[in-house]
This record gives C-alpha cells, structure tokens and sequence, in this order.
C-alpha cells in the first residue's frame, strides 16, 4: 500500500526516555513483545558498549528480557535492519552519536515503526547526545519517572554515586540512584560549572565600568 509516497503508513518514530531504573526498558519489551503477538517481523538493537547484563539481550533492571543484537555503531544499524523488518526497537539510544536521528528517520520513512529507549540526561542533569533532537523528530514521545531513592517522589534525574566525573559510565544501582528535582545533586564539576557561570553575571557590572 502506497500513502503519500510512503510503502507503509504506520512508519513512525517513537521515543521513551526518562532517568535509570524508570523503566524504559521494560517498556521497549512490553511494545516489542505486543509487535510479536501482532505477528510482525521484529528487530530489536542495542549499542556495543552497553554489556551490563548480556550482549545478546536487552534486561531490564527488574530482570525481564528479549533476545537483541549488538551494533557497534549508528551505520551499522542501517546494515542490521532486515529490508522486511517491520518494528525496530533500539535500547539505551543514548550512547549513540546524533547520527542516530537521521538514521530513525530513514528506517521510519521506508515504513518502519522505530521505538527508542533512551537516557534523555546524562547524571549531570545535561542533555544526553542524540535524545534531544530525537525527541525532536519523533512522533511519539514518552516520558517516564523513576522512584526518588530519598522521598519517594517521582523522579527524572539519574544520581552517580561516586566515581570519575566521565558521561559514560556503565554501571547499575551500585553506581547510580534515581532522584527527584529536590534531591539531585549535579556533581563537584557541574557544580563549579554554574558557580563560574553566576560569577561572570556577577561579573558583567565591574566590566563595563572598567
Ligand atoms: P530503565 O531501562 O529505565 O533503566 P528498567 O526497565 O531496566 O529501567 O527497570 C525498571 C525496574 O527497575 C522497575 O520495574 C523496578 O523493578 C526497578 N527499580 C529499581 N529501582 C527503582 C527506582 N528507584 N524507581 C523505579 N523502579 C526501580
Ligand atoms: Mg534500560
């Protein structure tokens, strides 16, 4: 069938996104599995670099799983996706370059039904690599919250406990606790950060008088 030029019509992009421990992954199974039972030839991807569990499974936190491949990186995606594919699902998206948006693009545009999990914050609270402008382009977009490990509050942002102050850091509940707005503490760097930014507002006056 033929819509707009398109060979199928439900070629879209979704997105699910939220902090560590939200669930996004368990979402991304509940879609792909419903996908399954529809009979629809299904693909599920995840980055190289994301060997927490298993590489040749997406697991969630809570230990639900659905048998996934490996990609190195975003072109090798296009490679991965069978031409007859019909739902790509795609986890931890986050540690993919911005490529990735042109890439769901492409894949959505020849028809496919896209569904990608991601971090949208990196643990400094700052936006994370291609999730921004995939939230950009998608039509479908999920926003989930976490439990706030301190009140129990909804939270959306992703605490590192400890550690280097790298974006990338593979890690579980060891390394990482969900936090609400109240309770997120950016680390020492993000910290100066702002404090350097505050200053050179503070700053501005004093400039223009010398
Ligand atoms: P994500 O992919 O977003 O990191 P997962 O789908 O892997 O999340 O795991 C979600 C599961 O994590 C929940 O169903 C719950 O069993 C468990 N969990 C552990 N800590 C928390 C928390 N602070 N808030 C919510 N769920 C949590
Ligand atoms: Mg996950």
């Amino acid at each position: 069938m033929t819509v707009h030029g398109f060979a199928f019509p439900q070629g879209r992009i979704e997105v699910i996104c939220g902090p560590m421990f939200s669930g996004k992954s368990e979402e991304l199974i509940r879609r792909v599995r419903r996908a399954i039972i529809a009979r629809q030839r299904v693909q599920v991807l995840k980055p190289t670099i994301d060997t927490r569990y298993s590489n040749s499974q997406v697991v969630s936190h809570s230990d639900v799983r659905l048998n996934a491949s490996c990609v190195a990186t975003v072109r090798d995606i296009y490679t991965a996706v069978h031409p007859r594919t019909e739902v790509v699902g795609i986890d931890e998206a986050q540690f993919f370059d911005e490529e990735l948006v042109a890439v769901c693009n492409g894949l959505a545009n020849r028809g496919m039904r896209v569904i990608v999990a991601g971090l949208d914050m990196d643990y400094r609270g700052v936006p994370f690599a291609p999730m921004p402008k995939l939230l950009g382009v998608a039509e479908i977009v999920t926003k989930i919250q976490a439990v706030c490990m301190e009140c129990g509050a909804p939270a959306s942002f992703s605490q590192r406990i400890g550690g280097t102050t790298d974006t990338v850091e593979l890690g579980s509940s060891e390394r990482y606790e969900a936090r609400c707005r109240r309770h997120f503490e950016p680390e020492e760097e993000r910290q100066m950060e702002l404090l350097r930014a505050r200053a050179e507002v503070l700053r501005v006056p004093n400039i223009a008088r010398d």
